[in-house]
């Protein structure tokens, strides 16, 4: 997720629709540069399938997708691994029209409480 200015879309803070998905385990692939920037976490925050590797997910979401406990909190939802995040979420603009597309969709964020083996 990259944040740019849009009074009509919410913070990515917010929101998370990106990060989530019906349950496609092969919903972000990992190229060689995004498995380089991840180093030793790789194998924590990522799959390999048949030769390829995926971003993990869990419950429909990224598991790398930290989301707050507490629903009214300013920031619900944001990404544990910002910095070393694949190039396809650093491309991924908000206000976009995948942006949209994914805030259509409207998976409901899992909540840390409702989950185990968190990071
Ligand atoms: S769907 Fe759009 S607004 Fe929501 S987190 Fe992703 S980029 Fe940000
Ligand atoms: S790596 Fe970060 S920005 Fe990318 S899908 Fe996971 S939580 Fe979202």
């Amino acid at each position: 997720m990259v944040s740019t200015p849009d009074d009509d879309v919410p913070q990515c803070t917010s929101c998370g629709a990106c990060c989530s998905n019906n349950h496609d385990a092969r919903y972000i692939e990992l190229w060689e540069v995004d498995r380089a920037r991840l180093g030793d976490a790789l194998s924590t925050v990522a799959i390999e399938l048949e030769s390829r590797w995926f971003l993990r997910m869990t419950d429909g979401q990224c598991a790398s997708l930290i989301v707050a406990d507490d629903p009214t909190s300013s920031v619900v939802a944001r990404c544990g691994i910002y910095e070393s995040r694949p190039d396809a979420c650093r491309a991924f603009e908000r206000g976009s029209m995948a942006c949209e597309r994914a805030r259509a969709i409207d998976v409901p964020l899992q909540r840390l409480s409702a989950r185990s083996g968190r990071r």
